[in-house]
Order: C-alpha cells, then structure tokens, then sequence
C-alpha cells in the first residue's frame, strides 16, 4: 500500500503522461463538457480518450467501490487526486451533477446490492443520465406536501402526476422521483423513492424556455406509469430519508459551484472585464468605486473558497459544515459577482439577445439573469435560513418544517 505522498507523485506522473494536450490548450468553455447518457456526444477526440483514461483507473468516481466502476478511494487519497488534478488544470472527464453527485451516492447509501450493480456502473461511465423529479407546481419549498401519487398494483407500482423545473428531463434518460404512496400518513411518512426510466410508457418531457436563453427546465407528466417495485429505492414509505440525503448532496454542490451552468465570471475575470471595459490593461484601474467593487468580490470570494474547504471539514478542529451554509453563501456570492459584471459592462450589459451585443456582453447578461436561480434551486435561501436556525443555531421552531 503506498503512503498518500506516493500517491500524489503517482497522481502527477500519471496525469502529465496521459492529459490529452489538446484539451491543455483549448479554452475552458463549460458547454464543451461530456455529459453522458444514451444522446450525449463527446465535444472532441481528446474528451473521449480523458474519459477512457479516467475511467480505467476508475477516477470518475473515485471513492466509490471498484467493483462498481469507482476506485475505492479513501477520502484522503481522493482529496489528493482532486487536488492534483486542479492544479494540473484537467478538465472533470464527466460532468454528471445528478448520477455522480446525487442518485449515485444515494444508491450507496440506500441501495440493495443488486439495484447498486444495475445503476451505479452506468452513472461512474457515463452511459446513463439521471434528472431529478422532486418540485411539482404545487409542492417546491414545502416539498413534502407533494401530490404525485404512486398506488401499488402486484409487483408494480402506478405513478399519476407531474413534477416541474426538472433539469435536463428532455436530454436525460432515468429520473429518480419522490412520490405520494401512503395519502393517509402523515405527509413526509406517505413518499416513497422510485427510479423510473424516461421511456416508459405515459411520460411525457416537456421543455421551457427561460428569459436568460437557457433552456435546461421541463416539466415531466406521468399518466399511468408503472414502475416496478424492484426500483424503490429503500422501503415504502422511506422516501424522505433518501430525498433529504439526496438535497443535501445537491447544496453541496451547489455551494461549490459544480450545480449550475458556466459562463459564470468569478473575481480575477471581473478585473480583466474592468480593464477591458475601461480601456486599462496593467495599473491601478482610474475609477476609486471600480476598485473598491472589485476588490470586496475578490474578498468575497477569498471566504467562501475558505469555507467551501471548511465544509470538508479540512482544517484543524473543523468540524464538517452544513449544506446549507455553504449553499446560503456560495449562491449570494455569485449573483453579487453577476451584479457587478453586469455594472462593469455599463450599456454593454443591457443585451441579452440580437446582434447588438458582442458574444462577451450576451454572456454577461444572460448570466446576470440566470443568477437569479442560484438562490433557488436546491432550495431558496430562505429556506436555508430556516434550515440553519433550526438545524445549527437550535432556535424554537415557529413555522412548518422545510426540506
Ligand atoms: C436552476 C434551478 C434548477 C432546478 N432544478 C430542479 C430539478 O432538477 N428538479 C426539481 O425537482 N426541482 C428543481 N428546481 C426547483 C427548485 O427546487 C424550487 O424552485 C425551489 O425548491 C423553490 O420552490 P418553488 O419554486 O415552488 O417556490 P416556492 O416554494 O413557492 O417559494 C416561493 C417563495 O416563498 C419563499 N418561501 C416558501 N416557503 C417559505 C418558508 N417556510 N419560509 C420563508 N420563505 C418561504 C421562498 O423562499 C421563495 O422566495 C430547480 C430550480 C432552479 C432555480
């Protein structure tokens, strides 16, 4: 067994020998990601051949069991491999928020074996795309009071409903879902958890379009679907267990920046953005306020990226931070981040569609406007307030209980 540093040299030897050069040279774009399931295509040569390379050593998903298409990582060795491949600037072979960072965790936590050695391969190679069912219209922050009705009928169950603001539903390929299957119980004890395959008969994807250009949501309608039982994940009437695990990975994601789409501008290109917009490429910027803005974003940021390494528990006496701090503070930095480039733009940032606009300027606004879902999605921040008067700070419970 080789120490950690062994591991770490192993690490870098290995990625200088096998980091395709051509994604070395080619500028980070986030919609040059590989993404997986049965539509995805990969963005280039060089993307395939780092997914291959990363999958043998089943760096994909590196803690998760070898068997399993993981490398069986402890979280220190992972740590280093993260760590290592930062800083050689290596692209992530996969970009899988549902499968790698939600469902497949889930399925380690909760699954049988047998329902781990159908579904968590697939995720870790990203041969399948998982989406999230768990907003409908009427239930989004009081998640649990969801209306999507599942009754059982012999081996199967038969699910009537319909979830919204699905992400990614129309180029996804299973869905993990929560559903209403006891109306009787009490609301959070009536949910079971079933994972059901986007092709079954009586699902329906619908997109919608958003004002930012972005088009990730859908709706989803189920009309007589059935799903077997076999794709429960735990038992019935356990779902909430599993969709708290679930959004508890998904604000730590989210927190960290890895839930949402690119394009997003962070401290060090808002000062680039300012000496481009006021014709300064070295030196003190002239404006006193551009200044000041721009160094409380780099300030800014400074703490969160501290407390994003908090949150693994990382420094001496740390304990691991709850999701919803670094949800609450990752999500309101970038939309101050947004606000800022949007100023710095001046009548630049007012476009967020037609040939008035250079492609730098849409991208600024159409990102100022998308910024107003990252206090939303995977709960709003007052939401995550509530959570952490109640959950951190223990103070008396007034209202009803959140997600
Ligand atoms: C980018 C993005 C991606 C998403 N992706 C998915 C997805 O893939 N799958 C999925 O299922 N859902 C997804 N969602 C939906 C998201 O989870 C919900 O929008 C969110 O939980 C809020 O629910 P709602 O929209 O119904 O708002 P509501 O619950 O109606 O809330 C409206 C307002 O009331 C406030 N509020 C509500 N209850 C309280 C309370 N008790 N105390 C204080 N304030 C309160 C909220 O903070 C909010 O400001 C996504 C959302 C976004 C923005």
């Amino acid at each position: 067994m080789t120490t950690t540093e062994e591991f770490r040299s192993e690490v870098i030897a290995w990625v200088a020998e096998r980091y395709p050069d051509a994604l070395r040279s080619a500028e980070v774009d986030a919609d040059e990601a590989y993404l997986g399931g049965t539509t995805a295509t990969f963005p280039s040569h060089a993307a395939r051949r780092w997914m291959d390379e990363m999958s043998e050593r089943g760096w994909v998903a590196p803690t998760w069991p070898a068997h399993l298409g993981g490398a069986g990582l402890d979280p220190a060795r992972a740590r280093v491999l993260a760590e290592e491949l930062a800083r050689a600037g290596c692209r992530p072979p996969l970009v899988s928020v549902h499968g790698l960072g939600m469902i497949g965790p889930a399925l380690l936590e909760f699954g049988t074996p047998e329902q781990q050695a159908r579904f968590v391969p697939d995720i870790a190679a990203g041969r399948v795309r998982w989406c999230q069912g768990f907003s409908e219209p009427g239930a989004g922050s009081d998640l649990a009071g969801l209306s999507t009705r599942a009754v059982r009928d012999g081996d199967e169950y038969v699910v009537t409903g319909q979830k919204v603001w699905t992400s990614f539903a129309d180029e996804s390929d299973w869905i993990f879902a929560i559903v209403r299957t006891d109306p009787a119980a009490p609301k959070r004890d009536g949910l079971s958890f079933l994972l059901v395959d986007l092709r079954s008969p009586g699902i329906e994807v619908r997109p919608i379009a958003l004002i930012s250009g972005r088009s990730e949501f859908c709706e989803v309608f189920f009309d007589g679907v059935r799903v077997p039982v076999n794709q429960r994940l735990s038992d019935e009437g356990q779902g909430w267990a599993v969709t708290r695990f679930i959004l508890g990975k998904e604000r730590q994601l989210l927190g960290q920046n890895t839930g949402f789409g690119g394009g997003r501008l962070g401290a060090r290109e808002l000062i680039g953005l300012a000496r481009r917009r006021r014709g300064c490429p070295a030196g003190t910027l002239p404006d006193a306020a551009v200044r000041s803005a721009l160094a409380e974003a780099d300030i800014e940021e400074e703490c969160a990226r501290a407390l994003v390494r908090n949150a693994g528990g990382r420094s001496p006496g740390a304990g691991p931070l709850h999701p919803s701090v670094v949800k609450l503070t990752m999500s309101a930095m970038m939309q101050h981040q947004a606000d800022l480039a949007v100023e710095l733009s001046g009548l630049g940032g007012l476009g967020w569609d037609g040939d008035a606009y250079g492609d730098d300027e849409l991208a600024v606004a159409r990102d100022y406007l998308y910024s107003k879902a990252w206090t939303i999605g995977g709960g709003s921040s007052e939401i995550q307030r509530n959570l952490i008067a109640r959950q951190v700070l223990e103070l008396p419970h007034l209202g009803p209980e959140e997600p």
